[in-house]
């Protein structure tokens, strides 16, 4: 989509520190970090939120947990703990209508969310 940021970041229209990746994900760091380690994990493909996700899109989803586990490894954050976050529609903040997955990690997390 052209307009759409992240779909951007994919086609490497607008720089991005990226983490990993592939032909179906990248990841890349935050640009405005919540967390000490504040990574996104995006599908290339623009799907705007979790909801809009087709029969043909949940493997992309299975495989962007799997590259979760690669990154919270890499980042040494896998054993002490980590958050995962998608937010969706207005009530959640979603901001940027490209599925994305956050990684917070390297703090203690809270709980309940705000
Ligand atoms: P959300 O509020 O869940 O939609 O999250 C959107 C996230 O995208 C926020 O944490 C922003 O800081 C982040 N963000 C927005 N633009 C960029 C960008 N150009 N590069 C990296 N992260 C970005
Ligand atoms: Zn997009």
């Amino acid at each position: 989509m052209s307009d759409c940021i992240f779909c951007k970041i994919v086609n490497k229209q607008i720089p991005s520190k990226i983490v990993y990746e592939d032909e179906k994900v990248v990841a890349f760091d935050d640009i405005n970090p919540k967390a000490p380690i504040h990574i996104l994990v995006i599908p290339k493909k623009h799907i705007p939120t979790i909801i809009d996700c087709g029969e043909e899109d949940y493997a992309i989803i299975s495989h962007i947990y799997k590259i979760i586990n690669k990154i919270a490894k890499e980042k040494g954050i896998a054993e002490r703990g980590f958050r995962i976050v998608t937010n969706c529609n207005a009530e959640a903040g979603q901001t940027v209508f490209h599925i994305h997955f956050h990684i917070f990690g390297g703090r203690l997390m809270h709980w309940p969310p705000g």
